[in-house]
C-alpha cells in the first residue's frame, strides 16, 4: 500500500515513529494509503532544520523572494489538474471544486508575490532635529501551520505563501485525511527555488501538534479547525507565548427578504448549502427565509435538489461526492434523526437514495428549525440546509446575532437600505449581499467573529502580513547633522 511520508530540509523523510494512520479513498468506503505520524522528536527535526533556514531565507533580498514566488505560482498553476486530483481522491470533492480551490489558492500566491510593495515601511525625516524615524516589518521565525481536510490545497496556500513571503520559514502538519497535496507543494517550491528547509512537512495527529504548539522554538501558529481545537490551539499556543491565530467552525446564515429574486437566492442557497457536501466554514447551513416568501422559495430549493447527482468525484456529471469518513457521515445522519426528534419537519431526507458503496448521504433540508435544537446549535458540516420562517429583517438579523458562531453571512434582497443596515449590524466577519459564500478576495483578509476565531489577526492579505511580521521602530541621528549634548531627562522632541 502507498506510504506517505514526511518532507523535511528539502527531502523525504521516512517516518520512524512506529505510528501511523490510515488515508482512505472516501468515495469507495476503503483505505487507500498509510501516512506517517511524526513522533515529538520528528517534530522537533523539522523545526531545527526551519530554525536554520530562517537565518539566511530572512536575509534573501525582497527581489528574490518574489522571483520564487512568481516561480511557484506559475508551477502551481501548471499542476493544478494534479493538485486537484490529490484532492478529489482524498477528499471526494468533484474535479472541477477541486480545480477552484487551488484557483482561490493560487490568489493568494499573486497577492505574495508583491511583497516589496506590502512591506514597505514608513519614514519621518526631520522627525526631530536632526533625527530621522523610519519604521519596518521584520519576520517572526518559524511559523507552524495546522490545516483541516476539507481545504487540503487552499488552506495551506492561505498560510505558507504569505509567511514565505514575510521571510519566515514554515512547518505544516497538514489534516491527517487529506496528506497529499503539500507533498506536492514542496515539491514544487523546491523546483520553484525555495532553499531547502524554508518549507517542511510533519505528518500526524495531536502528538505532531501538540509538540508544534509548544516547541520553543515556534514563533507563531496559524490554525484553521474545529471550533473545540482551535480553542486548544489558542490557549496552549498564546500560554507558550506565541502568536496565534486559530479559525474554528461556523454555521452560516442567509436572510432572504420578502423582496429577493427567489430564483437568484435558490441558485445560490443550493450552491451555498450542498457544494462540497456541505464540508465548507463557509457553506450555507441555515436559511432565514421571510414568512411570506418561504413556500416559494422552498419549492424552487426542492426542485433544484432533485437534479444533484451524487457519487464519486471520478464519474463524470457528478455534482456532490462523499463525506469525509465513515463516522462523520454517520454523525450528519444522526442531525437529521435529532433535527426530527426536536420537532423540525424534514421536507427532504438525505439518507434515502444515496449511493451505498461509500460514505454517502443526499442533500437534506430541514423545515421549521428553532434555536435549542441540536441541528442549529451544533455545526453539522454537511449536505444538510435547516430553514427558519422568519416575520422579516429584524427578526432574522437577531437569530443571526445570537449564534456562537460569526464567521460568514448573506443577504438576499433587493433593498439597498436593508443591504447596507446589514452590512453595519451583522455580527459575522465576512459578510455577502446576494453573495452567498463571501470568501474575501486575497487582497482583503478571510476571518470570522467570536467562536469562528480566535487571534486578533485575521488570515492572509494585509492581516497576514501584519501577523506574520513585527514592527520596528529606528529612530537615528547621525553625527555632524546636530549636537545634542548631554542630558539625563526623558528625551523629547525638538
Ligand atoms: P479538526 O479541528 O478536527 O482538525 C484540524 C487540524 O487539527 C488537523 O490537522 C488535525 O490533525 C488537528 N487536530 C485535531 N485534533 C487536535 C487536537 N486535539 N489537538 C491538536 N490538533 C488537533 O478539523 P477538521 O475536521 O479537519 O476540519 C473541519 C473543521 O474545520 C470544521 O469545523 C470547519 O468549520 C473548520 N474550518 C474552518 C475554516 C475557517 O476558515 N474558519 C476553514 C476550513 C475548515
Amino acid at each position: 500500500m502507498k506510504r506517505i511520508n514526511h518532507w523535511v530540509g528539502g527531502r523525504v523523510l521516512v517516518g520512524a515513529s512506529g505510528r501511523e494512520g490510515p488515508v482512505f479513498d472516501p468515495a469507495l468506503g476503503r483505505q487507500q494509503a498509510v501516512v506517517d505520524f511524526a513522533s515529538a522528536a520528528e517534530v522537533d527535526q523539522a523545526v531545527a532544520v526551519a530554525r536554520q533556514a530562517f537565518l539566511s531565507w530572512r536575509q534573501t533580498s525582497l527581489a528574490r523572494r518574489s522571483e520564487v514566488l512568481f516561480a511557484l505560482r506559475e508551477l502551481v498553476s501548471a499542476h493544478r489538474l494534479e493538485l486537484a486530483s490529490l484532492i478529489s481522491a482524498e477528499h471526494g470533492k468533484v474535479p472541477a471544486d477541486a480545480l477552484g480551490e487551488v484557483a482561490r489558492g493560487i490568489e493568494n500566491l499573486e497577492f505574495a508575490c508583491g511583497i516589496p510593495t506590502l512591506l514597505k515601511g514608513g519614514y519621518s525625516e526631520q522627525a526631530s532635529t536632526g533625527v530621522d524615524v523610519h519604521g519596518v516589518r521584520q519576520p517572526l521565525g518559524v511559523v507552524a501551520c495546522i490545516t483541516p481536510f476539507n481545504f487540503p490545497a487552499m488552506v495551506p496556500m492561505w498560510m505558507f505563501a504569505t509567511a514565505l513571503a514575510c521571510g519566515n520559514t514554515v512547518v505544516l502538519k497538514p489534516s491527517e485525511k487529506t496528506p497529499s497535496a503539500c507533498l506536492l507543494f514542496a515539491e514544487l517550491m523546491q523546483r520553484a527555488g525555495l532553499p531547502d528547509g524554508c518549507f517542511n512537512v510533519v505528518h500526524g495527529d495531536r502528538i505532531a501538534a501538540d509538540r508544534l504548539l509548544a516547541h520553543p522554538d515556534i514563533d507563531a501558529i496559524s490554525f484553521v479547525g474545529s471550533t473545540p481545537v482551535a480553542r486548544h490551539v489558542y490557549e496552549t499556543g498564546t500560554r507558550h507565548d506565541k502568536r496565534v491565530q486559530a479559525l474554528g467552525g461556523a454555521k452560516n446564515h442567509m436572510l432572504v427578504l420578502g423582496d429577493a429574486d427567489l430564483n437568484a437566492a435558490a441558485d445560490a442557497a443550493v450552491s451555498a448549502a450542498f457544494g462540497s457536501a456541505g464540508e465548507r466554514c463557509m457553506a450555507i447551513s441555515v436559511l432565514l427565509v421571510a414568512d411570506s416568501v418561504a413556500d416559494g422559495l422552498l419549492e424552487r430549493i426542492r426542485s433544484r435538489m432533485a437534479d444533484i447527482v451524487v457519487g464519486p468525484a471520478s464519474q463524470p456529471g457528478t455534482d456532490m461526492g462523499p463525506l469525509i469518513t465513515r463516522e462523520h457521515r454517520d454523525a450528519v445522519a444522526a442531525h437529521i434523526a435529532h433535527a426530527v426528534d426536536d420537532g423540525a419537519r424534514v421536507l427532504v431526507d438525505g439518507r434515502v437514495g444515496a449511493p451505498t458503496e461509500g460514505w454517502f448521504l443526499r442533500p437534506s433540508l430541514i423545515d421549521n428549525v428553532r434555536p435549542g435544537m441540536r441541528c442549529y446549535d451544533q455545526e453539522i458540516f454537511g449536505p444538510v440546509l435547516c430553514v427558519m420562517r422568519v416575520a422579516g429583517y429584524e427578526e432574522g438579523l437577531a437569530v443571526i446575532n445570537a449564534n456562537q458562531f460569526g464567521n460568514g453571512a448573506a443577504l438576499f434582497t433587493r433593498d439597498g437600505g436593508a443591504a447596507r443596515s446589514f452590512g453595519f449590524d451583522v455580527q459575522a466577519g465576512m459578510v455577502g449581499i446576494n453573495v452567498p459564500v463571501p470568501v474575501p478576495v486575497a487582497h482583503f483578509s478571510f476571518g470570522g467573529w467570536k467562536a469562528s476565531l480566535f487571534g486578533d489577526q485575521h488570515i492572509y492579505g494585509p492581516e497576514g502580513v501584519n501577523f506574520y511580521t513585527r514592527a520596528k521602530v529606528i529612530t537615528s541621528r547621525w553625527p555632524g547633522a546636530e549636537r545634542a549634548g548631554v542630558d539625563l531627562n526623558f528625551p523629547r522632541n525638538r
